[in-house]
């Protein structure tokens, strides 16, 4: 349920409601907006005697929720979610390019590639230390040593660092590094972990699971939201079809699609999305101009040489191209880097 509170109403009142549904064993998400505030009421909504709330000073409506998903939904908080990261803003209306490789394979590679996003217009710096690989037998990403490797490597360019986590495990180290957790497409329903991240304060980007609806990716950012983390940024990154061509299906209409349904920034990784270098700048402006908040895009000094995702990895010059015609589109539909 979502109570929108009266213009102008008191600390006192606004606390008089979050006791009112405290009591009942709910938790209140509380979102102040610029016209209103609005709670969120989380738990079991039955407990709920609508007249009794409508009753409480400064209380102007109560609206029941149908969604599965409530604190992510745009009825909650109509205004867009902004991400801050050290002067960097995430869904404030610009384009927020994060890349980097697939995997943190040495201090030199991730320096050399860091140095070129960032003149090339990136923000942040991408880069996998813990991998989940299909094969027990491919490179798992060099763990620990790659996180340290990344936090080097921002402290030095001044580039916040996206990195993986894969564990429940190791939510605390990957946070005390990251500057954004990533939780991937195969952990997208770990609930376990969702929780966990919600609880610590590291904005998180959830990418979509490769067999997820629209609606099973908003229900887990909820999980995060419940746990009292509201920075979270959705990544649409291709599902699995019937098609073999391309390594997924990238949905482009999840884009404008998730963009009316939560006020959560909205990214897309056209890498992952279609496992082809030729392919990612078309996808990447697709995504732009379908109004995506940002893009995730892996790029590499030496492609051909990379430990992962080589063969859909953007060399330095290439990725600083793309940033030039990413540009071009994002004034084409208002926007700027
Ligand atoms: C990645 O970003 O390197 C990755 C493994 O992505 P996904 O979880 O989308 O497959
Ligand atoms: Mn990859």
């Amino acid at each position: 349920m979502i109570i929108v509170m009266r213009k102008g109403h008191s600390v006192d009142e606004l606390t008089g409601v979050v006791k009112f549904l405290e009591t009942l064993g709910l938790r209140a998400h509380i979102s102040e907006g610029e016209e209103k505030t609005i709670i969120g009421a989380v738990g079991d909504e039955r407990l709920i005697e609508r007249d009794k709330l409508l009753d409480l000073n400064g209380v102007e409506t109560a609206i029941p929720i149908l969604k599965p998903y409530k604190l992510a939904s745009r009825e909650f908080k109509p205004e867009s979610t902004i991400i801050g990261l050290n002067g960097t803003k995430i869904g404030n209306g610009r384009v927020v390019v994060m890349a980097g490789p697939c995997a943190v394979e040495s201090y030199d590679q991730v320096l050399e590639t860091a140095i070129s996003a960032k003149q090339a217009g990136a923000k942040v710096l991408r880069g996998g230390a813990f991998k989940p690989r299909s094969s027990p037998y491919s490179f798992q990403g060099l763990g620990r040593a790659g996180l340290e490797i990344l936090a080097r490597v921002r402290d030095q360019v001044g580039l916040p660092i996206v990195t993986e986590c894969l564990s429940q495990d190791d939510v605390a180290i990957v946070s005390e590094h990251a500057d954004i957790i990533q939780i991937g497409a195969r952990n997208m329903q770990n609930f376990a972990m969702l929780e966990k991240v919600g609880k610590q304060p590291r904005p998180v980007l959830l990418k979509r699971g490769m067999m997820s609806t629209v609606e099973e990716l908003l229900m887990s950012a909820e999980y995060i939201l419940a746990n009292g983390n509201y920075n979270v940024i959705l990544c649409e990154r291709g599902i699995r079809t019937f098609d073999t061509m391309t390594r997924n299906t990238s949905d482009i209409a999840a884009v404008p699609l998730l963009k009316s349904l939560t006020h959560l920034p909205v990214i897309v990784d056209p890498s992952h999305a279609t496992g082809d270098r030729k392919l990612v700048p078309p996808l990447s402006l697709a995504a732009i101009a379908a109004g995506a908040d940002g893009l995730i895009v892996e790029i590499h000094p030496t492609p051909d040489t990379a430990m992962c995702d080589g063969h859909q990895s953007l060399n330095l010059p290439q990725f600083s191209a793309l940033m030039d015609q990413v540009r071009a589109i994002a004034q084409v539909v208002g926007k700027t880097l």
